[in-house]
């Protein structure tokens, strides 16, 4: 008979997260397969979990897949895990999982700690629906050009983000996406927790004189609505409208139609300074 895999999420800081699920899977299972063996043999030292460990990080994850769907097709049971959190959401784990869906392997979650889904939670922000953008691209006009294309989403955008790249994403949302709320949440559930909320401008100030270390999620207010919006937002959509190189008549119509506001009163306006 075939082995089962699981999808086993760790916690991502605090170690009472862990789900009691999650320890009963890890302690009966024949292997577990970890992003990096080195940081889960601490997770699974703490709790006491002494099992065959192999890696399936970077070039290994195609190499080891293949190698761990064998197991499972020989008969044994397989606990996937990543580093922190749910392997696969912004972590590696997709091909093995999607090798055994392919070779007919039982495949079962062990849900627990997601930063995404922490994070959103704590945001007040409405999730009914929301976009988990996951990290944006580490080069300035990519990040920047992927900003742009989404900055009409109304949906709650959910980000992940590296401390040597929080200032300048956030510098970069103030600019493209306008005024909105921002929560900028730091170390979610560690002992250094800390959360930024506030307009996208007032967080920067915040962050900026902060300390940038440890791990952090940004979510950001989706467009606002028509009608929801700020005259003065309207107006800086039309100047960007205009700097993308619309005429100003066309970008006041454009915008004014979107907005509900007036077509003329944004035109005057935007010749002003
Ligand atoms: N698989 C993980 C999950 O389910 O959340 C995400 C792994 S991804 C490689 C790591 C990123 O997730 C970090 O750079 C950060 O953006 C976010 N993250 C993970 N743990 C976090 C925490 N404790 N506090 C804030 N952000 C966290």
């Amino acid at each position: 008979m075939k082995g089962t895999l699981y999808i086993v999420s760790t916690p991502i800081g605090n170690l009472e997260d862990i789900t009691l699920r999650a320890l009963r899977i890890l302690k009966e299972v024949d292997l577990i397969a970890a992003e990096d063996t080195r940081h889960s043999l601490k997770l699974l030292t703490h709790f006491n979990i002494r099992k065959p460990l192999v890696s399936y990080w970077g070039e290994k994850e195609k190499v080891k897949a293949e190698e761990t769907l064998q197991r499972l097709k020989d008969g044994q049971s397989v606990a996937l895990i990543s580093d922190a959190g749910t392997p696969g959401i912004s972590d590696p784990g997709t091909v093995l999982i999607g090798k055994a869906i392919e070779g007919g392997i039982r495949v079962v979650p062990v849900p627990g700690p997601s930063a995404v889904i922490t994070a959103l939670s704590l945001s007040g922000f409405p999730t009914e629906e929301f976009t988990f953008c996951g990290f944006l691209p580490a080069k300035e006009t990519q990040r920047r050009k992927l900003l742009e294309r989404i900055s009409l989403e109304q949906r709650t955008l959910v980000f992940y983000e590296a401390p040597h790249r929080i200032l300048e994403t956030v510098a970069d949302m103030a600019e493209i996406m306008g005024e909105r709320a921002v929560v900028v949440i730091r170390e979610l559930t560690k002992l250094h927790e800390e959360v930024f909320r506030g307009t996208v401008s007032v967080v920067l100030d915040s962050l900026e004189h902060s300390t940038i270390a440890g791990e952090y999620v940004v979510i950001l207010e989706g467009r606002p609505e028509k009608g929801a919006l700020h005259f003065d937002d309207a107006l800086k959509e039309v100047r960007e409208l205009m700097r993308k190189g619309l005429g100003r008549k066309e970008a006041a119509k454009k915008i004014g139609e979107e907005y509900g506001f007036s077509k003329k009163e944004l035109y005057d306006r935007s010749l002003e300074g």
